[in-house]
């Protein structure tokens, strides 16, 4: 048995505004957090270069203390701990656990950024695994800077997420070979969590499900980089729209900014949340404290939440 988790993250990633299916997360992450006694952190992931709005960081911030969510000591921004992730990939390097791919696909670009199931991450065939013997070779054959990937196993990567239930992933089989930097020289995804999770001591992560194969990504990562503590996992479903996809821009407006402009209330917003989490009957307006007296994750549906007319009409009354 793991010793009980003590701190967690919000870790926005600011390429888009905040939405109401990531207020969701967030929230649930918080009353989890205070119901358990855990110190909550804050963690901008501003690393995906032309996505990332300097604008939407702060809006993000302002956001998630309007809705009354508070966190502990300076907000972390990724893109200022370049250097730690560098060390972290000397390290792999020097384990050979990494090596230069030059190959132009998408999947090197959306390294960027944490990966959707959408996103159709395909299976890397390892074209350069064993192709370069250094980097400056890689360099001097495609005439820029490669990009790093990390090598994985066929060994199944095995966690017990607390909400999703056991999981099991062959990586050799659902991703291969992963990108932990991008040629430009900026730490991708997988890589920048690990180092930064292990940095701050946060041993408990609650997100969206989309990112429950990230999970065995990173366990591979801080096992190769032997860093520590041991992670615990809370993966919530999704806010989803009539579709089935994650909740964004083709789904009308959902931000959070769109709904105070309209005149919400923090409860008003909290009571939707709410509802959508299992904790009210009926969308209704509630307090934050009143909430987290009511909070229970077993409430927590288990199935996606798909956003409806009358969620919005309920903002907008
Ligand atoms: N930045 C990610 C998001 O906003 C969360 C990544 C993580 O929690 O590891 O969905």
């Amino acid at each position: 048995m793991s010793p009980s988790p003590l701190t967690t993250r919000l870790a926005p990633s600011p390429t888009g505004a905040l939405h109401l299916g990531n207020a969701r997360t967030f929230l649930v992450n918080w009353l989890l957090a205070r119901q358990q006694g855990w110190r909550v952190l804050f963690r901008m992931e501003d690393l995906d270069g032309p996505r990332v709005r300097p604008a939407a960081a702060r809006q993000a911030i302002r956001e998630l203390a309007w809705l009354g969510l508070t966190w502990e000591g300076e907000i972390v921004y990724q893109s200022q701990r370049t250097a730690d992730y560098e060390q972290a990939l000397e390290k792999l390097i020097a384990a050979g656990a990494a090596y230069p791919c030059t190959c132009s696909r998408k999947g090197v670009e959306r390294a960027a950024s944490a990966p959707a199931k959408e996103d159709g991450l395909s299976v890397y065939p390892g074209t350069c695994r064993n192709r370069y013997a250094a980097a400056e070779q890689a360099r001097a054959e495609s005439g820029q800077p490669p990009a790093w990937r990390v090598r994985v196993s066929e060994e199944l990567i095995s966690f017990d997420d607390r909400f999703a239930g056991p999981r099991t992933l062959d990586l050799s089989k659902y991703c291969g070979d992963f990108v932990i930097f991008r040629r430009e020289g900026l730490a991708a995804y997988q890589l920048a969590v690990v180092v930064d999770d292990a940095a701050a001591g946060v041993d408990a992560v609650v997100r969206g499900d989309d990112l429950l194969p990230s999970a065995a990504m990173q366990i591979h990562l801080r096992s190769l980089l032997g860093l520590g503590p041991a992670v615990t996992y809370w993966h919530v479903p999704l806010i989803v729209g009539p579709d089935g996809r994650k909740l964004a821009k083709r789904h009308g407006d959902t931000r959070i900014s769109h709904y105070i402009e309209a005149g919400a209330t923090p409860p008003r917003v909290l009571g939707l949340l709410a509802y959508w989490s299992g904790l009210l009957q009926k969308r209704k307006e509630i307090d934050l404290a009143d909430l987290l007296e009511k909070f229970d994750l077993s409430r927590l549906p288990k199935e996606k939440i798909v956003f409806s007319p009358a969620d919005d009409n309920f903002l907008l009354a």
